[in-house]
């Protein structure tokens, strides 16, 4: 039975770089029942922040298929480019509290410093060395507009951070050791993904975020924001990912079977389901 009074509140938040695929699609109808099951809403928002990779056409595209697929949302569809004055003062409110610092070292800096080979994922992305940060009593340069140089959050080093994920259970990274200071904010003068993120569950009213195990170690990177922000941070639920026969992530395919196809070949969205 709908709980009419549900408070429950998810959201959709795919980036518009590319055609909606299987996996958007389980991840998403996973969302959906939760919502449904707890008589919540399922807002979409739409994380184009990534200029060089996100297209308009895939915004129409990305709610031409999600719709086609069976899932509703309450509009209007919350675009992040339209939202960064509210990037940018949660930056301010993490530089007036010292817990970020300009950072003049390139990505191959990082890369050539880590041990392991590494796929290019921001959410996995290597441990950024603390040999490379500027000491903690260093003076703090005042924020640009523009901004020119990337800016990093200093996580606490050797401080256990845990989560009850609500697929996968309980969860725990050491700041420091599994994962180290992230970007947020560009030299090109862009939010990242991680801030913007925490910025809109909060702002959103998100109750629980529902989304691909490829992002559970981002949520402790997440978690941190939320604390330094004085947040709320919502609940999680993490869906594994869909990997094809071979084991390899549909996402990181290039043929990656989009709902597109799938609708072109005349399959169903209820075929498609039933075979899950
Ligand atoms: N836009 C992000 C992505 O497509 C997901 C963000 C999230 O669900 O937190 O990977």
């Amino acid at each position: 039975m709908v709980n009419a009074s549900s408070d429950y509140l998810g959201r959709l938040a795919p980036s518009p770089t590319g055609l909606m695929h299987l996996g958007h699609a389980r991840t998403f109808w996973m969302a959906q029942e939760r919502a449904r099951a707890a008589g919540g809403k399922l807002l979409l928002r739409n994380d184009d922040l990534d200029t060089a990779r996100c297209r308009p056409e895939f915004v129409e595209a990305m709610r031409e298929d999600l719709r086609w697929f069976g899932l509703s949302w309450v509009e209007p569809i919350i675009a992040q480019s339209a939202r960064i004055p509210l990037y940018r003062e949660a930056l301010a409110q993490l530089h007036a509290g010292g817990f970020i610092y300009p950072c003049h070292r390139s990505r191959r800096d990082v890369l050539a410093a880590a041990s392991a080979p590494h796929d290019g994922d921001e959410n996995n992305e290597p441990v950024f060395p603390a040999s490379f940060r500027p000491p903690v009593d260093a003076s703090l340069p005042a924020l640009t507009n523009p901004i020119t140089c990337n800016w990093r959050f200093r996580v606490p080093d050797g401080e256990t951070l845990q989560f009850i994920d609500g697929h996968f259970g309980e969860q725990q990274a050491v700041a420091g050791r599994d994962f180290g200071d992230f970007l947020v904010w560009r030299k090109d003068d862009a939010p990242s993904y991680q801030l913007a993120c925490v910025v809109d569950d909060a702002a959103m009213g998100i109750t629980e975020v529902v989304r691909g195990a490829d992002l559970l170690k981002s949520t402790f990177r997440q978690l941190l924001l939320s604390r330094a922000l004085k947040l709320t941070a919502p609940a999680f639920y993490h869906c594994p990912l869909v990997t094809d026969e071979n084991g390899v992530r549909l996402a990181k395919r290039h043929d990656a079977l989009s709902l597109r196809a799938l609708r072109e070949h005349r399959r169903t969205p209820n075929e498609i389901r039933a075979s899950w």
